[in-house]
């Protein structure tokens, strides 16, 4: 980086960061841009997460970028696939020499006279601050904190003798060959961990408090397996990524349209593959409705598996109390453990705990509105990459990034420097993650809201967004286009930063 002003800056070099690095790339080659990092490496969630495992639940050909085919074997991938696809992503297009890594963003401040952010971070290598100002801030942060996962209060945890680990934080020494191990929870993580544990624990037991919904997918995509054999990879991948946009479509209305159905397919397909006479309304019938939270998969049914081959047990029950060998129920019952994991969730964090000021003032996101799911109402230049909850994350990255290249095309077609989302006139508003998680539950209120009809609303509909999005008109009532109101100052001088 020659200067310390950038046009744009992205924050966080994970899948949505270097998505973002890629797309002005492409659309605003002559834009500058920087990224911040405050780890120091590429690939966000994806580097993050080490546990025996780890795996997409979406297919990587709606996870994957819109402009990099997923040629990789397995539709459901593991992280350290996933992982390098990122990464020679982002060597392919040059960013990893604008990524700052060990950089945390900790404040950015708008200045209407100049339209210009100053941005504050800090080295968590050296904890000194760095300084920088850029037009543009795009915050690609993910949504979770990345120190610590969610653990509830457990009683009993002190007296328990065993190795008590979150799956955030997988040890590398943890060896859990021949062990009998307790995973606490029911969602993604849990269904994953499961039978990946089961392949050498002496025994798993899921532990949860209730079911969740566990569908069975196969890891391969048929249909783009024989696309590839005969058409180039560009060619073969927009079709399988389509196909599955549709289905994931479908499938999603059909459950809000009739949960019932859902309810009683999603049963049918499990108790198929659990072993004659199995409990499955005690273990796998949620009394919630099909994705009112996130529908966990299996691929080509593993946990299933794990189940009716006795390596693996899931036991629907509360914890009474950890004792110094294992976990004690609310029925009595005893479940034995060498190692237990607390498969039990994040902790949301809005804007990677980012601060931002305008004209002085701190913004309360809770207060303000989303416009189009990706800018914040009364926040000049400012853009937010979070991913739908209902299908991949990166259709609706690729989705703001692209749009985000349109906004500063725009300004400079128009010759002016400011774009700012307005509130809708009404006052009705919903939130802005349409899930029942408790994770999501516990968070909402960090989060901008939605409004109620668009721009303000958010489609969750991949296909309606593309229009939006890719098509649809950057002037509408939601935004107002300006001028800066006073020439740019010099950059902030800074000491030069080092690089990885
Ligand atoms: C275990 C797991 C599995 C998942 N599986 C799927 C899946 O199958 N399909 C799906 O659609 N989604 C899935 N998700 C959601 C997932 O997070 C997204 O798919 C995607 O990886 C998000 O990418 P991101 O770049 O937006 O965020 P992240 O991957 O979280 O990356 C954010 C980056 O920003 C950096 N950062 C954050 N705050 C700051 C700051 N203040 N300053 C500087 N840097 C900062 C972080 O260090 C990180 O590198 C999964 C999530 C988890 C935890």
């Amino acid at each position: 980086m020659a200067s310390d002003h950038v046009d744009v800056l992205i924050v966080g070099a994970g899948l949505s960061g270097v998505g973002a690095a890629c797309h002005l790339r492409r659309d605003c080659p002559d834009k500058t841009y920087a990224v911040l990092e405050a780890r120091d490496a590429v690939g966000g969630t994806w580097d993050l997460f080490r546990y025996p495992g780890i795996r997409s639940d979406s297919d990587m050909f709606t996870l994957g970028y819109s402009f990099k085919p997923w040629t990789a074997p397995k539709a459901i991938a593991d992280g350290a696939t996933i992982r390098e696809y990122v990464r020679e992503t982002a060597r392919e297009y040059d960013v990893q020499r604008h990524i700052r890594f060990r950089h945390r963003v900790l404040r950015a401040d708008w200045d209407s006279g100049t339209a210009r952010w100053t941005v504050h971070a800090q080295r968590t290598d050296t904890a000194e601050t760095v300084v920088l100002t850029c037009s543009f801030l795009f915050a690609c942060t993910g949504y979770y904190r990345y120190d610590e996962g969610y653990t509830p209060a457990l009683p009993g945890v002190d007296a328990y003798g065993g190795r008590l680990v979150h799956p955030q934080h997988w040890p590398e020494d943890l060896d859990h060959s021949g062990r009998r191990v307790v995973v606490i929870g029911s969602g993604a993580t849990a269904v994953t961990l499961v039978p990946a544990l089961a392949e050498r624990a002496a025994h798993v037991t899921m532990l949860q408090r209730s079911p969740t919904y566990v569908l069975a997918r196969p890891s391969r995509d048929r249909l783009a397996d024989a696309l590839r054999r005969w058409l180039p990879a560009a060619a073969a991948y927009p079709v399988a990524r389509w196909k599955n946009v549709l289905l994931s479509t479908a499938t999603f209305q059909l459950s809000r349209r009739a949960p019932g159905l859902v309810k009683r397919l999603l049963r049918r397909a499990a108790a198929g593959r659990l072993p004659v006479g199995y409990d499955v309304d005690r273990h796998f019938a949620p009394r919630y409705d099909p994705w009112d939270q996130r529908l966990c998969v299996a691929p080509d049914g593993d946990l299933f598996t794990a189940v009716r081959e006795g390596r693996a047990s899931v036991v629907t029950d509360t914890i009474d109390t950890l004792t110094a060998h294992g976990v004690r129920l609310t029925s009595g019952a005893q479940v034995p453990a060498d190692i237990v994991v607390t498969a039990t969730g994040l902790n949301l964090l809005a804007l990677g705990g980012l601060t931002l000021c305008v004209d002085g003032a701190e913004v309360d996101l809770a207060s303000t509105v989303a416009y189009k799911g990706m800018m914040v109402s009364g926040v000049p230049n400012f853009a937010l990459t979070l991913g739908y909850t209902n299908a991949s994350w990166t259709l609706k990255a690729d989705l703001v990034a692209g749009y985000v290249c349109r906004l500063l095309r725009h300004l400079d077609r128009t010759g002016q420097q400011v774009v700012t989302p307005l509130s809708p006139d009404d006052d009705a508003r919903v939130p802005l993650i349409d899930l029942r998680s408790s994770y999501v539950l516990r968070s909402l209120d960090a989060l901008p809201r939605q409004g109620v009809r668009a721009p303000w609303r958010l489609h969750q509909n991949y296909a309606r967004d593309v229009l939006l999005m890719r098509h649809g008109r950057l002037t509408d009532e939601g935004v107002r286009f300006s001028r800066a109101t006073a020439p740019a100052p010099r950059p902030v001088p800074t000491r030069p930063a080092a690089r990885r």
